[in-house]
């Protein structure tokens, strides 16, 4: 068995040039960044093209350990949509640091569905990260440094900051921290920390802006904290907004590079699917609709985090209408809903699957609420049975809903032909139109409370009375018709971690409510929500390595 860095070496590389040239993109007007990537300019966005294209969007079932292959989906499915003779792009996020030296998995696919060259892509790729980084870090110091001069001060009590520094790494060790201690030269003493990169607002802001007036103005919008007075602070009051959009000039094009078969791939912003809308950047949807018949992207974790943010939030804001949904399942996934241990997965087991399948139904019904129709993708397995996947397709023959197996992994397009047929059928069939979950000018416990009870099935909501001072907080400062992006676990469509296949009768607890007004959103947090990952014992990193000649090794 090859790596999945084995494989991507063995495919042939074209010029970035040739790709962009399949999207009608000049060469002259690519701005390359080495041979095989480039950045695209914001002119290439054509709002005529990005309204009539297609957009499709892979989701999943409720993520277990056992992997559900939605990145790995979207590329093959993008390899086998050109084969049959539909113009798409695959439309991905930027992978972080963090899980690429930490715990083993990339986020540029597996297997024969890979976007290349996947060790520049996992390691700094274009620099947006580090970009990103550097707006953020500039605004923290912005602050520190008004708390810390009496002449230009806007009288801000830094015990009300909420504004933290970013570094794209997995550090446990700066979550927490004090800063400004030395006396009086070197800051005010006041604790803060560091989030990792994929969690900053900028991440988010970047990720939702539509052009640089847009960027300056969420950059703007960036909530700090509080003076002495109780009165609102925001990054504009520090006039920092002009230079952090400055530092993202060129983060802020989308980068374009290939699949392992030869198409294009666009790959921009990272932003973390608890905390923030998990999805790539509202440019880079729209530079791939502009330049392609078909778009398919992803949306993190499982369909009720990512996709219901990826609808309520970037489709809303960017007024994006997609076509389809594809939901991915794996028989591994559904076994373990069913009660299942990890390391019982390859064996059959058609009973456990059957209770399983509550999980993925609560996804499909999900999808219908938005009024699009879903295609399931079953992520085919080398351990998956006939019996154990025939099962599936008959519940999702029962339910009416179009199923197909993939096998992206092992054979590329090859593998997802009749699921590139059946996206293409539901598509043109066109008899439904995307309907958002809620209007954003409800009351922000409204919004909740649509969300917790039809995606997650919650019962009630609870708020302790933290979560009422911050609503009343969010009245005070006229943020009330933002849309909500709730924090929540990715392992269970309720709250509870806990609770795997479709629960029922919990109560969702929301804790607190974080302010994004940057970003245009409310954060109510219903768990343990981990900003700063921590690396594990044995790291990835002690098996990356690069040879004489430069070559990378042991990436995946
Ligand atoms: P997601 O985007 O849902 O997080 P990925 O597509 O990144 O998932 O896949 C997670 C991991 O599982 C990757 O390492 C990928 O190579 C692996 N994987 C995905 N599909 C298969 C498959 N059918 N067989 C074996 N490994 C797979
Ligand atoms: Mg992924």
């Amino acid at each position: 068995m090859h790596t999945d860095l084995e494989i991507s070496k063995k495919a042939p590389l074209l010029p970035i040039a040739e790709i962009g040239k399949k999207l009608n993109i000049n060469a002259e007007d690519l701005i390359p960044y080495g041979k095989t990537k480039a950045k695209i300019p914001l002119t290439y966005i054509d709002k005529e093209k990005y309204s009539k294209n297609n957009l499709i969007l892979v989701s999943a079932i409720s993520p277990t350990p056992a992997g559900e292959g939605k990145t790995t989906m979207s590329i093959g499915l993008t390899e086998a949509l050109n084969k049959i003779g539909k113009k798409t792009t695959v439309v991905l996020r930027e992978p972080s640091l963090g899980p690429v030296f930490g715990i083993k998995g990339g986020a540029t696919g597996g297997g024969y569905s890979q976007v290349l060259p996947m060790e520049d892509i996992n390691l700094h790729f274009t620099g947006d990260f580090s970009a990103i980084e550097k707006s953020n870090n500039l605004l923290a110091a912005l602050i520190d440094n008004n708390v810390q001069n009496k002449n230009n001060s806007l009288g801000i009590d830094p015990r009300t900051v909420t504004w933290k520094r970013v570094m794209d790494m997995n550090d446990r060790s700066l979550r927490n921290m004090i800063v400004g201690l030395g006396g009086t030269t070197s800051g005010v003493p006041r604790e803060t920390g560091f989030d990792i990169t994929a969690a900053s607002e900028i991440m988010a802001i970047l990720c939702l802006a539509e052009n640089f007036s847009d960027l300056k103005k969420r950059l703007g919008n960036i909530f700090i904290g509080f003076t002495y007075n109780k009165e609102p602070i925001y990054a504009r009051d520090l006039k920092a907004h002009g230079a952090m959009a400055a530092l993202l000039k060129d983060a802020i094009m989308p980068n374009l590079v290939q699949t392992m078969e030869g198409n294009p791939a666009i790959i921009h912003g990272g932003p973390f699917a608890n905390i923030a809308q998990g999805t790539n950047s509202i440019i880079a949807t729209k530079t791939g609709l502009s330049l392609s018949d078909y778009v398919v992207t992803e949306a993190g974790f499982g369909f009720d985090l990512g996709a219901e943010k990826f609808f309520d939030i970037k489709c809303v804001s960017g007024r994006l209408s997609p076509k389809a949904v594809v939901l991915v399942a794996t028989v591994r996934a559904l076994k373990y809903h069913g009660g299942i241990a990890v390391a019982d997965l390859q064996i059959e087991n058609l009973e456990a699957l059957e209770k399983g399948l509550a999980n993925l139904e609560k996804h499909i019904e999900n999808i219908g609420l938005f009024n699009i129709l879903p295609v399931v993708a079953i992520n085919k397995f080398t351990s998956d049975t006939d019996g154990e996947i025939d099962l599936i397709r008959k519940r999702c023959e029962k339910l009416g809903v179009t199923v197909e197996v993939a096998d992206v992994w092992a054979h590329g397009g090859e593998g997802a032909i009749a699921l590139a047929k059946d996206v293409v059928a539901t598509v043109e069939a066109n008899h439904v139109k995307f309907t958002p979950m809620y209007d954003w000018s409800l009351p922000v416990e409204e919004k909740i409370d649509i969300i917790a009870k039809k995606i997650y099935g919650a019962k009630a909501i609870d708020y302790t009375s933290k979560a009422r001072a911050n609503l009343r907080k969010i009245e005070r400062l006229g943020l009330s018709g933002l849309p909500v992006c709730i924090a929540k676990t990715q392992k269970s469509l309720s709250d509870n971690p806990a609770l795997l296949g479709r629960p029922k009768d919990f109560v969702v607890t929301v804790r607190e409510i974080e302010i994004a007004a940057g970003a245009g959103f409310l954060v109510p947090i219903t768990g343990d929500i981990m900003r700063m990952p921590g690396l594990p014992e044995h790291p990835a990193s002690e098996k990356i390595d690069i040879t004489d000649d430069g070559t990378i090794e042991g990436l995946f």
